[in-house]
């Protein structure tokens, strides 16, 4: 009870200071009143402001509190509010609101990459926003100019640009094969960019890999759903979806990793336009992802190898995605190179991935991205891999520690060059050229 009695003479004294303090401040920010125990209110003061607070019956607190607005506007902040009055809190709302508010944090103090900086002042080891990216990937192709051509793929939704980097060097070849990978398909796995940036990195800076841009060209979108990535920026962080809304339909964004039209299935009433895995009304509805397919379509049976990049989990997976215990016809391929992919992480960073059909490892998953582009654009070595951290990484999870990021997006690549490296001997071997 004392303990009590002290914790809220603490939330007392900060009446004083807010009402003392500058109001403008809150200018982005937003409240509600909350029924709640003094615990839980407790454990919301690192992402809060509590503007008052009154002991009621019950042993519950009445407290009004201010928030900011980007905090606010997720998913859990929602749920939150809408228990407002109602003597429930998400406890698992309030972790994920601690993270947001730690990473902002962070951030405040990162390096951003500015127009007329250079390629050697960008800074791998934080988080970019779009204009960022989209500036530093202008700075590439002016550094690299005969091994880099930047290519405008589609559109999104809300008319931003969808750019993939292609690195390769001249070839004289005819028919030069090529690798295609990207991240952010669902936007709030920042880690899935900086891992694209890094790669492209790597792949121009790295001497060693001279020679498989001889054989390979390699097709990078950092960030294929740009709506939502900014929407992640600048409002609510924990967003997966793209940014289709349609307030008539109910809808609220498209998992773009379930409107592939391979094993596409209409959401049940379980999954209503709300939802965070909503497929779309329609197989193929969304932009993102038929400018997508229509970019991979255009580079035929050139390409050899897809890569669609998530977190988290750390498993690389091989189709079929959409059926438990069904393989693809290249099972073997697809377990030689998954294989030497969890061999490549582990021998670098000593993570170890694990390797499966996507209902091996997590649940099946309709209309996916890698059970399209293998069945329909028979792309044989297409995977999703999901990154950093574990599954019980709850310190991680989406928000990325900035001081992890060097080792999750080392893991990838450790496990991808082996990977490209094994393709560079089959595409040699003739592999390619009978299928
Ligand atoms: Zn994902």
């Amino acid at each position: 009870m004392k303990g009590t009695t002290v914790y809220l003479g603490i939330f007392f004294g900060l009446i004083v200071v807010s009402e003392a303090g500058n109001w403008d401040i809150y200018k982005n920010k937003i409240s509600t009143t909350l029924e709640l125990s003094p615990n839980e209110l407790k454990t919301l003061s690192p992402v809060v402001n509590v503007l008052s607070a009154e002991r009621i019956p019950n042993g519950l607190v009445k407290a009004t509190v201010i928030m900011d607005k980007s905090i606010a506007a997720s998913r859990n902040g929602q749920r939150l509010f809408r228990r407002g009055n109602s003597g429930n809190s998400s406890s698992k709302w309030i972790e994920t609101a601690k993270k947001i508010k730690q990473e902002q944090e962070r951030l405040q103090n990162r390096k951003i990459f500015l127009p007329g900086m250079n390629y050697s002042e960008f800074d791998f080891n934080t988080f970019h926003n779009l204009t960022e990216i989209y500036s530093f990937l202008q700075v590439v192709t002016m550094t690299f100019p005969e091994k880099t051509n930047l290519l405008m793929i589609g559109q999104s939704f809300e008319a931003r640009k969808i750019l993939a980097l292609k690195i390769g060097n001249h070839s004289t070849a005819k028919e030069k094969k090529s690798i295609l990978l990207h991240g952010a398909i669902h936007s709030r796995e920042w880690i899935t960019t900086a891992t694209m940036l890094k790669l492209i990195d790597e792949l121009l800076n790295n001497p060693e890999n001279t020679d498989l841009l001889d054989d390979i060209d390699f097709y990078i979108i950092p960030v294929l759903n740009p709506d939502g990535y900014e929407y992640t920026w600048s409002t609510d962080r924990y967003w997966r979806k793209s940014r289709h809304i349609d307030p008539e339909t109910g809808l609220d964004g498209v998992d773009l990793n379930r409107n592939f039209p391979t094993f596409w299935a209409p959401a049940t009433n379980v999954t209503g336009p709300s939802s965070e895995v909503f497929p779309g009304f329609e197989p193929m509805s969304e932009i993102e992802i038929i400018s997508l397919d229509r970019f991979i379509e255009s580079l035929g049976k050139n390409l050899i190898s897809y890569w669609d990049i998530h977190s988290y989990f750390q498993v690389i997976m091989y189709p079929i995605a959409a059926k438990c215990h069904v393989r693809g016809k290249h099972f073997k391929e697809h377990l030689k190179a998954s294989s030497i992919f969890i061999h490549g992480v582990k021998e670098k960073n000593g993570a170890e991935f694990k390797q499966g059909t996507t209902c091996d490892l997590l649940y099946p998953a309709s209309g996916t991205s890698f059970d399209h582009f293998y069945l329909e654009r028979k792309v044989i070595y297409s995977f999703t891999v999901e990154l950093f951290p574990k599954f019980d990484d709850t310190t991680n999870e989406f928000v990325v520690e900035l001081d992890k990021i060097e080792t999750a997006t080392t893991d990838f690549i450790s496990g991808f060059i082996p990977v490209a490296r094994y393709l560079q001997v089959k595409i040699h071997s003739g592999f390619f050229d009978h299928i």
